[in-house]
């Protein structure tokens, strides 16, 4: 064994989930145990994780940690060692982990301070004899772990603060400062001052050993006012100590070889076009061209706008298009007008399904990823595991991961997508074009879809990557 890690963190697939950050913290115990390093995850036991962890021991606790007693439950979920921080006046509750039907819990600063101050507690004494080497937290939630480590003692820990999504920055008043335990010596731009409040994230940036976030190209972002929402000066200060690890897939879910009524692979694609037969049945969409989708959430974010300003080129172009998404009330209506003004050629469905976006992968030539900003983003690696090629905007993670066709890229035949810049209708527009073209000449498109469907998605490089990291603030 080479080390041990805490990941802390608000989310871990399967016990709680409402996005990506869940994935990635479910994910990493098991890809890093291939690399030697042992991981525990230290999560809040929410209403419904209390159920599950009866009977577990308790192997930590604090009579008053923010008015009522904490404790922490050490336990075993579907292989994944867990450590659930009990304390049931702030996390007992009906709702989601961060609010209600009323909205966010007044108490988050509160609740995720508690979180943060056992993450670095059992960071620092360690915890029924297992002492980690380095602590993880992950996004705001966890921000401040790295900072009670830097202002309460570290006991030798070393700590990684990763941004997932930099929009979520952990906001708290200043007068908040004592009630947090934090040092009023810290009250300072240098330090956890933040536009006159506190930023939890910002608390975690400044004091962590190390910065990651979920791609090399979003890591150079940060730094950027464009991107980086505030937080850009302090990332920057903080160059030298900032990686950018990409996200990986898990390849037994997303598996077009093995799943659906029409399995294929790169070297026989016959399951692919009787998968996208279906596909044209089950949404009455039949186009000459290329039918693309898009799965996402429906927001500005995902440049979602831009598809009313493209889409009628598209069609008239002979391409179609099906959009699953739900999100923005404007942006969903939008999406449900084009498909009634081009019947036959765009379909959409306003929702959030699992099952049918693995059908419309399978049977889709192409995914649309217009975003704007995207940390790391999924559907572009579902695309090129599918050979459903990725239509992308160079940004973060979609300019990490997909290599967009230029004369030169297709003629060296490792083109895996077409990627535009800036994210706007008119580039957008040209990408469209661009693909309907491609996909017309058979052969290029075969040999791009052979290239993406070659690329190695699944977790054992990040594992590496995180592996390395740790590695290095081991030996100091
Ligand atoms: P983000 O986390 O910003 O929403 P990602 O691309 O990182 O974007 O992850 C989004 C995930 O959610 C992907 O797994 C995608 O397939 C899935 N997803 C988004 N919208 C839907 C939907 N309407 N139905 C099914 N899956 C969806």
């Amino acid at each position: 064994m080479k080390g041990r890690v805490l990941s802390v963190a608000s989310e871990c697939v399967p016990l709680v989930k409402t996005g990506g950050l869940a994935d990635v913290v479910g994910a990493l115990p098991a890809a890093l145990a291939g690399q030697g390093w042992e991981m525990r995850v230290l999560l809040p036991a929410y209403r419904a994780l209390r159920a599950r962890s009866k009977g577990w021991p308790v192997v930590w606790r604090e009579a008053s940690l923010w008015s009522g007693e904490g404790r922490v439950l050490a336990g075993e979920v579907d292989g994944l060692s867990v450590l659930l921080l009990d304390a049931p006046h702030l996390f007992d509750r009906e709702g989601g982990p961060y609010g209600g039907p009323a909205g966010d819990w007044p108490d988050n600063p509160q609740r995720y301070a508690a979180l943060s101050w056992v993450a670095a507690a059992l960071a620092r004494d360690g915890v029924a004899g297992w002492k980690p080497d380095v602590l993880h937290a992950h996004d705001w939630q966890a921000g401040l772990a790295p900072a009670y480590l830097a202002y309460h003692g570290s006991g030798g820990c070393r700590s990684v603060m990763t941004v997932h999504n930099i929009a979520f920055q952990g906001w708290a008043r200043a007068a908040m400062l004592g009630d947090l335990r934090l040092p009023a010596s810290a009250f300072h731009p240098g330090a956890l001052e933040y536009y006159g409040g506190l930023s939890t994230l910002k608390a975690g940036l400044v004091t962590a050993d190390r910065i990651t976030t979920v791609s090399p190209r979003y890591a150079e972002e940060l730094m950027r006012p464009e991107f980086g929402m505030g937080l850009e000066g302090v990332i920057a200060a903080r160059a030298g100590v900032v990686s950018g690890i990409l996200n990986g897939v898990d390849l037994s879910v997303w598996s077009p070889g093995v799943e659906g009524a029409n399995p294929y692979s790169a070297r026989d694609m016959a399951g692919k076009a009787a998968a996208r037969s279906g596909l044209s049945n089950e949404f009455g969409v039949d186009v000459p061209g290329p039918l693309a989708i898009v799965v996402s959430r429906l927001t500005d974010q995902k440049g979602i706008d831009l598809l009313p300003a493209v889409v009628p080129e598209l069609v008239a172009a002979g391409g179609g298009l099906i959009v699953l998404g739900s999100g923005d009330p404007g942006l969903e209506a939008a999406v449900t007008d084009l498909a009634a003004r081009f019947p036959g050629r765009v379909a959409a469905k306003i929702g959030y399904d699992e099952g049918l976006s693995h059908r419309l992968f399978q049977g889709a030539d192409a995914v649309l990823v217009p975003s704007r900003f995207e940390p790391c983003g999924l559907t572009q690696m579902y695309g090129l595991r599918y050979g459903t090629l990725p239509v992308v905007a160079a940004t973060g993670g979609l300019a990490d991961t997909v290599i967009g066709a230029t004369p030169a890229s297709l003629a060296a035949g490792v083109a895996t997508g077409i990627v535009f810049h800036p994210t706007d209708a008119l580039a957008f527009g040209q990408a469209l074009r661009q693909m309907v073209r491609l996909h017309a000449d058979r052969k290029a498109w075969s040999r791009m879809q052979a290239a993406a469907m070659a690329q190695p998605l699944g977790w054992e490089a990040s594992a590496a990557a995180y592996a390395a990291l740790y590695a290095g603030l081991k030996k100091g």
